[in-house]
Order: structure tokens, then sequence, then C-alpha cells
């Protein structure tokens, strides 16, 4: 695959080779012609609503091709992106494309995205995402960003203002893989969170006793706050019948749907009314 890179001379073969460290300029350079080339697309993941068995929203994920037609995991290529500020315009063309390709079509009542520390600091996100939902003709409550607590991620007032503002678009706010992080605990007493995300970690951990324990904590600090509550890695029929039992708000996972190009989803025929929690 090396070789077939051919004239970009982006020597992608060892990138996903855990054996290889990769430095980062690899990817950095395949992430500067990712968009022009055609090699980045969206894949979506079903959220649905324990209660009813409706799909509530779908998760927008990034998918990045090499030339040979293998993908990069988004756990390498997000990273990186994140360090040469990259992110920035692959951020702003996901937004974009999911607008376009998953809610004009009407395939979501909601989409979920997935938005960087570092677009919410840059200057004019907020503008843009305004304009683009003016664009696609869209009102701001058919898109939900999901935040992840990361370990850098310092909460100063700009931040604060610039969720307020995308609040004042309709845009609900959520709280990604909570429980991993460093920071998820100053973040909650800061901001108001339209839906917390438990990482699929406290999930799976429910097969000890201990597990559980730590799920029912924190399903309960997660609840106390009065946010709509989400859990992932759904991934057997018994974490499945656990989410009823537990009275779970949404539930994500490969049990209830695997992520899939726009176009193996079904049009949904009306809007349902989001139910979910609002505050
Ligand atoms: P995330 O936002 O927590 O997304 C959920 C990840 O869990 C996805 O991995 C999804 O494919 C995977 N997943 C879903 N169900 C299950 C399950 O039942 N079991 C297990 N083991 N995994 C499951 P993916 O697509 O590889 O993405 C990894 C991470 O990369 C995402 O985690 C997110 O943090 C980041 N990411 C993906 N797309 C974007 C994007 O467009 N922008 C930004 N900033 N980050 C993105
Ligand atoms: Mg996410
Ligand atoms: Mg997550
Ligand atoms: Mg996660």
């Amino acid at each position: 695959s090396a070789k077939a890179s051919g004239r970009n001379c982006v020597k992608l073969f060892h990138i996903n080779d855990p054996n290889n460290r990769d430095d980062g300029e690899n990817i950095a350079a395949l992430l500067k012609i990712a968009v022009p080339q055609g090699l980045v697309s969206m894949v979506y993941q079903p959220l649905q609503d324990v209660a009813t068995g409706k799909t509530y929203a779908y998760e927008a994920l990034m998918r990045l091709k090499m030339s040979d037609g293998a993908f990069i995991s988004p756990s390498l290529f997000i990273p990186a992106a994140e360090r040469s500020g990259a992110i920035v315009n692959l951020g702003q063309w996901a937004l974009r494309r999911v607008c376009e390709e998953l809610l004009v079509t009407n395939l979501a009542p909601v989409a979920s995205v997935n938005v960087s520390p570092l677009q919410l600091k840059t200057p004019g996100f907020v503008a843009f995402v305004a304009r683009t939902l003016d664009e696609f003709c869209l009102t701001g409550d058919r898109l939900a960003f999901e935040i992840t607590e990361g370990q850098d991620m310092e909460i100063h007032s700009s931040l604060l203002r610039c969720i307020s503002d995308l609040r004042a678009l309709g845009i609900k706010i959520w709280l990604d893989d909570f429980g991993t992080g460093f920071a998820g605990l100053s973040w909650l007493r800061l901001i108001d969170f339209d839906c917390i995300k438990i990482d699929k970690s406290f999930l799976h951990d429910c097969d000890t006793q201990r597990g559980c324990a730590m799920l029912d904590d924190i399903l309960r600090l997660a609840r106390n706050r009065g946010a709509t509550i989400l859990v992932e890695g759904v991934e057997t029929e018994e974490h499945f019948a656990l989410m009823h039992r537990l009275k779970i708000d949404l539930m994500q996972g490969y049990y209830v749907g695997r992520p899939a190009p726009a176009t193996s989803l079904r049009p949904i025929r009306q809007l349902p009314k989001l139910v979910v929690v609002s505050r």
C-alpha cells in the first residue's frame, strides 16, 4: 500500500500497525489532502430510545480512507488532527456533510456530531454553525454536539460563552465518554449538559459486582444533574435487558446498530416529537 499511495508520497503502510510508532507526520500529511481527495466520509450509528425502541438520533462518526481502500481508526487520526489543527477544517466539512446527508434528507430527527475542544475555541465557530444551519434551512434543535472530557481541556469563560451561544441556536450539548477523563466532574459543575453519555467501559465492567456498583454510582451522579442518560457499548442481549431494567433513556452499541453510511439508512416517515428530556 505504500507503493500504491503513488505520487502523493504519503507513506501510510505502517499506520495501522500497532508495532509501529507513527510520529503523526504521515497522518498529518494524509489529513491535508483527505477532504479534496474524497478520502473522508461519515457513517451513522443509531441512538435508540430504550422505552419506545425508536431511533432518537444518529451519531455521526468520521471515516478516513487510505489510497488502498483501508480505513484508519479514528482513535489514531482524530488525535493527530487535533495536534496538527486539521480538525478545524475536518470538523467544518463534517458538519456540512451531516446536515446535507442526514438532516436535509430526513434520515434522522436529530444528528449528534462530535466536536473537538479546538473547534469550540476557534473564533467564528458559532457564526459558522449558524450559517450552516441557515444554508440547509435547518433549526438548531436537529443537532446535538458531543464534547469529550479531554485531559487538557481547561474551561475558560470564552468556552462557556461559546456553549451558551450554541444553546441559543437550539443546539443540545452532550458530554461524551463520561467517566474516562480527568475533567468530567469540573465540567459537570459548570455546564448543564442535555445528555450525558456513560462510557462503554462502565457497562462492560458490569460482569462483576464491583463493576455494577460503579455503574450504579455513575448513573446516580449523572441523573442528579437532570440530564438525559445514554449508555454506550450495548453489545449483547444481556446489556440490552439491563438497559431496560435500569430504565436508561437512550442506548448505543453494536447490538442496537452498527455505524453505517447514509445510503443504507431508511428514511423516517415523520419527525417524531423530540420527547427525551429537554431543559
Ligand atoms: P465516540 O464519540 O465515543 O464514538 C463511539 C465509538 O464507539 C465509535 O468508534 C463507535 O464505532 C464505537 N462503538 C459503537 N458501539 C460500540 C459497541 O457496542 N462496542 C464497542 N466496543 N464500540 C462501539 P469510532 O467510530 O472508532 O470513533 C472513535 C472516536 O473518535 C469517537 O468516540 C470520537 O471521540 C472520535 N470521533 C469520531 N468521529 C469524529 C468526528 O467527526 N469528530 C471528532 N472530533 N471526533 C470524532
Ligand atoms: Mg461521540
Ligand atoms: Mg462516546
Ligand atoms: Mg466512547
